[in-house]
Order: C-alpha cells, then structure tokens, then sequence
C-alpha cells in the first residue's frame, strides 16, 4: 500500500452516512480530507454483504440496511443535498407510489405514498372520523413547511409533544394511531413515547418528499460519496481503526489508527457513536465533560433483528408481493414495547419485505431477495456465552422463517441462504453501543438540539451522524454531516479553500 500523507485538513472517523456526507461537502470545497473505517466496507449500516450458494456461481447481495428513504423529489432535502455534493448523478432511484402494507387485526391496507391518497384511503377506511383524518394530515402538511427548510409554527408547537398526543389532538381512536404509527420502527420508539416533530419529519419524508429505493442498495450510495470524496483528493481508507483521538492544549489536533500510526489534521469529526467518541476514543475525556453529560442523560435508540434471505423463486408470485409490508398483531402498540422490552418477539409486529420489487434485477436470476425483521432491545443481547447467544440466534431464525411460511408456505424448502443479524451483529460491524441503529432515542426530550452539539466542546472535535443533531436514518445522518461541514467552513472562516464552497 503506498504511503498515505500523515497531515490532513480534516479527518473524519468513521465512514457512515454522517462521515461521508461531511467528507464529501469537505473535500468539494477544496479541503483535503482523510475518512478512516475499522470495517472492510465504506457506509457503516448503509453497506452491503455477500453470500454464495455453497457449490454453486450464485452470489446474493444483501443490503444491511435501507428499506426506503424520503425527500429524494427535486425541491427536497436531500435531492437538493445529493445534488450539490455531486453525489445524486452517481446514483439511480427507484420511487414507489406505494409506500408500504400495513396488515393489522382489522385491517389490511397499502398505503399510499402521496399523503392525499392516504388521507382519502383513510377517510374511506374510517368515515366516522374523517374530519379529524383530514385536519391530521393538514397538520402533517403545515409542520412540513414544504421545500421553505424553515421551522413553520406548526412544528415549533409539535417540539414536546409524543406522536400520540398530536394524534390525540385531531382524532381519537387506537386502530387510527396505530395505522398512522406503523413506521414507528423507522425511527425506533412507539406513539406514546417517541417526539411528534421527529416522526412527522420522517412521515413528511416519504408522504410529501416521496418513496425512494437506491438501486444497489445503501453501498451504492455510499460508494458514490467515496468517489467524490476521492476525485476532490480525499481519502477513504478501511480497515483502519482510529484508537484514539489526540488532543494538545485542550485542541483535536488528530488521531492514532491501531495499525496506521498517526494522522494530524486541524478537525476531527468523529462519526463514530458519541458515547465512544467521548469515552473511548478522546485521550482527555474530561475535556469533552459537558458534552458527555448531555448524552449521559439521553436514552440509546433500540436495535432490530434482521434475517437476510436469498430463496428459489420469485416470491411475489409464491406470495410476498410487497416491497415493505408491516404486521402487527395488536392495536395496542404500548403492549408492544413491552415485548420488545423483555425480548417476547413473538407478540411484537413484524416486518417482511421483497427486496426484488425495491430493487428488480438486483437477485441472481429465478430468485429474490427477502428480509424479515423485529425491533429489539440491545440490552438483551449483551454479554451472552457463546452458546446461549448461537442458541438464541437460531431461535431467532426460526421464528423469522416460520413467519415468512405464513406467506410462502414452502418457504424453508426454497432458502439458499439465510443470515439472522441481532443487536449484537449490529454492535459488531458499527461499533454503536447496543447495537443502537438511530443513535439515542428520539424522544420529546432527547431529538434533534437536544442531543451532543456536533460542535463539541472541545475545539477542532466536531459529531456527525446519528448521535447527533438532527438525528438518524438516511436522511437524518447526512443532513447532519453536511451541517458538520458548514460548521466548519465557519470555524475555518478566512481560509482560501472557503472561496471554493
Ligand atoms: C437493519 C437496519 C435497517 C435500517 N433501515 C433503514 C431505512 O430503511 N431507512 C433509513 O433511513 N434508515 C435505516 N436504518 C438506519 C440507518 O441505516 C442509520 O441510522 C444510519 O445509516 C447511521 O449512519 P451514521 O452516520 O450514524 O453511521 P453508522 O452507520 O453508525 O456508521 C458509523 C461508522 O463508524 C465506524 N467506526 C466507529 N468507530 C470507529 C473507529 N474507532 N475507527 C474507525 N471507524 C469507526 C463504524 O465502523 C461505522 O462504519 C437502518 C439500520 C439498520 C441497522
């Protein structure tokens, strides 16, 4: 390998969304740029994995992470942020008219992605209470704000509100929550805990800013930031463990990989999680004190279970015929939290999707590519010998298996191959504690301003991605991380390279 040059601009630790967005608005703007991954794939979660058939040339691709992602139409967020990172011409969306199904005790719906096809179907579903349908959807539209970016009035009033109060404030009936709720895994907390103005920005993301899959998957576009990255001269370089990030005179003044000595730069953005960013990786913790007991004080976002399946057939035709559809056993989705809380997977919803109609083509031909997944609670999956943890793995599998044979009957017969990630398979490739896949918890009192600044406390130490403002998901990661770099820019104010910007 040849030499790296060990004195950059910015070093960014960490090549998730939230890295490799900074790194990309960094690097067009002229700053040389260092991105330094432990794992062997640039995208933290937004990567992908390979599986051969034993004995055979199949290989199945499976993307880690993306079911869908929002506010990809021209006029929105992050059209408008893809393009000016140069990053959305090196990429190919799919949109979806339909959002996703949602089956629960009464009721078996696809849902539209545009919100007034879903507020008719709603209005259709549930005549007696379409004056509150509507002025809930009005609500959605107005704390939406359009393409303005701004804080409407109607969001500023939704900052400490649970989903379900602002539900509760237009129309009051549990299977209507419960339906306007079903994305609530998307961002990892259930109505009556999680921050109305968080899950209306999800919702507004794919109900006004539309449905989007990225062909190839969440590696695509996370190959796509690598190459801008490195046509500005950039680099990204994986395999490479930052062990920690040094400090002199109170400063970021670099880092120290396990394997490639140290680097020096005058930023460091650590997309790493927040947590180990302060506790682990800083050489002076007590430096970053008032920015630990800001994340000291929130709760860790849950983690999921996810089986990756590659079977015979097309499934659509053998009876999954969705590209995301959500099954939930119960109205009661606080029951719900519960069984996730004490690991009862089997009474929490589930969800099921055919990743051949996100992404067709994409499957070794005469096959299709499926997923089935839970939310989970990562404290359950911590610290387990070895064999428990195989044990329940399995276990784990063969649920996700029987339930997908509630669809496919045959199904076990056709799987070719089958990989089951838990909390713990989380943890291990991103190294987020608990296998947290947003971050902290998007509560009323834990979204957006009130997690760790990504200007930290410590000078030249900047936060990008889901630990910080303004949260997780696709979106929220590299929003974040092109604001990171606009923190930057100001902190580097005066510098040639800014005229580039
Ligand atoms: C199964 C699953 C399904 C999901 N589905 C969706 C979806 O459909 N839509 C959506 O919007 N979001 C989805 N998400 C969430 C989304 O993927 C994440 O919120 C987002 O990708 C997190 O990005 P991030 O920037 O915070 O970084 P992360 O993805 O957490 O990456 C952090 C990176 O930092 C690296 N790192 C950490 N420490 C070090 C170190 N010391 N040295 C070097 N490197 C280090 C890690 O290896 C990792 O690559 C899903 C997540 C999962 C797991």
């Amino acid at each position: 390998m040849k030499n790296i040059d060990s004195n950059w601009d910015v070093i960014v630790v960490g090549s998730g969304l939230g890295g490799l967005s900074s790194a990309t608005r960094l690097a067009r703007a002229g700053l040389r740029v260092l991105v330094l991954e432990q794992h062997v794939f640039a995208g933290g979660y937004a990567h992908h994995f390979l599986r051969k058939v034993k004995g055979t040339d199949i290989v199945y691709d499976f993307d880690v992470a993306l079911h869908q992602t929002g506010n990809l139409r021209p006029g929105r967020s992050m059209h408008g942020i893809l393009s000016e990172l140069g990053v959305l011409e090196r990429i190919k969306l799919n949109e979806f008219d339909i959002a996703y199904r949602t089956k629960g005790p009464a009721h078996d719906l696809q849902i539209p992605a545009d919100a007034d096809a879903y507020a008719d179907l709603m209005c259709r579903e549930f005549p007696e209470h379409a004056g509150g349908i509507r002025d809930l959807f009005e609500t959605m539209r107005k704390i939406d704000g359009g393409d303005s970016g701004g804080l409407t009035p109607e969001a500023m009033a939704t900052m400490g509100l649970t989903l379900q109060e602002l539900i509760e404030q237009h129309v009051k009936d549990e299977r209507i929550t419960s339906i306007f709720s079903t994305l609530w895994g998307y961002i990892g907390l259930v109505p009556s805990q999680v921050s109305a103005f968080m899950y209306a920005m999800m919702w507004n993301s794919y109900h006004h800013g539309g449905c989007f899959y990225i062909q190839g998957g969440g590696q695509a576009l996370s190959d796509a930031f690598v190459s801008v990255i490195e046509d500005n001269h950039g680099k990204v370089l994986l395999n490479t463990e930052v062990s920690k990030i040094i400090t002199e005179g109170g400063r970021a003044v670099g880092v120290e990989t396990a394997k490639r000595g140290t680097f020096r730069a005058q930023a460091v953005i650590s997309n790493a999680a927040a947590p180990l960013t302060f506790d682990c990786l800083l050489d002076q913790p007590e430096l970053a004190a008032a920015d630990r007991a800001v994340g000291d004080a929130l709760p860790l976002a849950c983690s999921i279970h996810q089986a990756y399946l590659g079977i015979r057939g097309d499934a659509a035709k053998l009876g999954l015929a969705d590209r995301g559809a959500f099954f939930n056993p119960t109205y009661d989705l606080d029951a719900e939290w519960e069984a996730l809380e004490r690991g009862d997977y089997r009474s929490q919803g589930w969800l099921a999707g055919n990743h051949n109609i996100a992404d067709p083509g994409h499957e070794p031909p005469g096959r299709s590519v499926l997923h089935v997944a839970t939310m989970a609670d990562g404290r359950l999956w911590q610290d387990l010998d070895e064999q428990t943890y195989r044990e329940r793995k399995a276990e784990l599998e063969n649920y996700f298996i029987e339930r997908l044979s509630e669809l496919i009957p045959d199904v076990r017969e056709r799987i070719e191959v089958c990989e089951t990630g838990t909390p713990h398979t989380m943890n291990r490739y991103s190294w987020n504690p608990l296998g947290s896949i947003y971050g902290y918890a998007f509560t009323p009192t834990s979204h957006s301003v009130l997690r760790p600044q990504p200007r930290t406390s410590v000078p030249g130490l900047y936060l990008a991605g889901a630990w910080t403002f303004p949260g997780a998901g696709f979106t929220g990661t590299m929003i974040s991380g092109h604001n990171t770099a606009g923190l930057i820019f100001e902190d580097f104010e005066g510098r040639t390279a800014m005229g580039a910007q």
